[in-house]
């Protein structure tokens, strides 16, 4: 059971939450009941294939929902590639999220998530059809995650002129179920395009409509399976200090799931909240008030969120209280002086390449030490693949960035877009003679 942020009396089934996404109050669905695992369930984790830990921990939370066959099946289609822990120095640690198809760490909530609804549309007559806004990297990572996914349709919405070349591409040269619908507008228009969607009676009436983006509780489990992976790779030496984790963070979905997977009882002192100028979340740590504001163009991109929304989800988790989350959450601001400042310094110390969104994250566990100096195992997040920003990376290191093979592949394939106007009666059009 899970209940809407909106409502503790509003419930409805794990099924039902992945479908809709967001509860129909606009609220975002928490579990009702965390399961408690004692400590010597992780301690006997330590040396499992990262499959069979997101097994245990996925029958942990969904054992009631899903047969337990069927999450092996999904968890083996879905987590099929690593999440190495790279020790930096005998303290710092980085875990590599980018080994995914699209090289970055929402491949696994996008995978895991469509082979969940797939599922659970196993015996409908409609077909799913999936509607994302994308600013660039959730939509490459929904359109790989949903690739001959059975059952479900996908509509890319992408702003014309407003991703990056490499992005457009990962975007636009699926084929088969996933359609990607070039708007000519901004990444705002094209949330307003899905929203009027969504509002619009005919087209529900006539499509089975959802939504993919990070609000979706099904994007969350994955991410907790690699906190628990990464702690599991630690050797016993770095066992002895305190487990810090440090999450370049935006929408709040990757550092939701750490606190969820905590208070499921994996043994980790505190999590970082690392931001960009986008502060928001650092801001109410210090002052215990949430002011959301625009969000500003930074580096860090993905980042680049002004009101982030699974911060309802941790408002929930501590119960409104500031000084409660305060005690889990350590917030930091790392400027775009100071991720090129961390980038070269990654790069000196370690000869160790990072992308912007990693470099906030160590950067974060720094500022942490500086301010709690006792010693602490640090893993922080590298939540994206160098080459992914080789505008920025290259520019700062002086040395090209090694381009993955399958991002080489991407870059050799033709692009298919439909250009449609921002006006919803185009998109409507589009979708009703689907
Ligand atoms: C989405 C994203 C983030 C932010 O993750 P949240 O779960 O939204 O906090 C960080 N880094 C990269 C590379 C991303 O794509």
């Amino acid at each position: 059971m899970l209940y809407s942020t909106q409502n503790k009396n509003h419930t409805v089934s794990f099924k039902e939450a992945v479908l809709s996404g967001l509860a129909s109050d606009g609220g975002l669905y928490m579990p009702v009941e965390l399961p408690q695992l004692p400590a010597d369930f992780f301690v006997q984790l330590r040396g499992k294939s990262f499959s069979e830990i997101a097994y245990e921990i996925a029958h942990a939370l969904l054992a009631a929902d899903i047969p337990d066959e069927v999450l092996r099946r999904i968890i083996d289609q879905a987590i099929n590639f690593d999440a190495p822990l790279v020790k930096l120095d005998e303290e710092t640690y980085v875990l590599e999220l980018f080994h995914g198809p699209t090289l970055a760490f929402k491949d696994f909530g996008a995978r895991f998530m469509a082979r969940l609804m797939s599922y659970f549309m196993r015996d409908s007559a409609r077909e799913l059809t999936l509607l994302v806004a994308t600013s660039g990297d959730t939509g490459s990572a929904v359109a790989h995650g949903f690739f001959n996914v059975p059952g479900i349709r996908v509509f890319i919405l992408y702003p014309s002129g407003g991703v990056s070349p490499t992005q457009e591409k990962m975007l636009t040269t699926m084929g088969g179920n996933i359609t990607a619908l070039e708007i000519q507008g901004t990444f705002d228009d094209c949330q307003t395009l899905v929203k009027q969607a969504f509002n619009d009676p005919e087209l529900s009436q006539k499509l089975f409509l959802s939504s993919a983006n990070s609000i979706n509780i099904a994007r969350l489990i994955p991410q907790m399976f690699y906190y628990v992976y990464g702690w599991t790779q630690l050797s016993d030496a770095a066992f002895t200090h305190p487990v810090v984790f440090s999450v370049p963070s935006g929408n709040f979905g990757n550092l939701t799931a750490g606190l969820m997977i905590k208070r499921m009882g994996l043994p980790v002192t505190r999590f970082l909240a690392a931001c960009n100028a986008n502060d928001i979340v650092v801001e109410y740590l210090r002052t215990g008030a949430f002011t959301p504001r625009p969000s500003v163009k930074t580096l860090s991109n993905a980042m680049d969120v002004g009101s982030p929304s699974n911060f309802a989800r941790m408002l929930e988790l501590y119960g409104h209280d500031a000084g409660a989350m305060r005690e889990d959450v350590y917030g930091v601001r790392c400027a775009d002086e100071e991720t090129r400042a961390t980038l070269k310094e990654v790069h000196d110390r370690y000869g160790y390449v990072l992308d912007p969104h990693g470099a906030v994250g160590y950067f974060g566990l720094k500022q942490y030490r500086a301010a709690y100096p006792t010693p602490c195992t640090g893993i922080f997040f590298e939540t994206a693949h160098p080459a992914k920003f080789p505008e920025i990376v290259e520019k700062v290191l002086g040395i090209p960035v090694e381009v993955p093979a399958r991002m080489r592949e991407y870059l050799q394939k033709e692009k298919h877009a439909a250009r449609i106007s921002n006006n919803f009666f185009a998109l409507k059009q589009v979708l009703m003679v689907s």
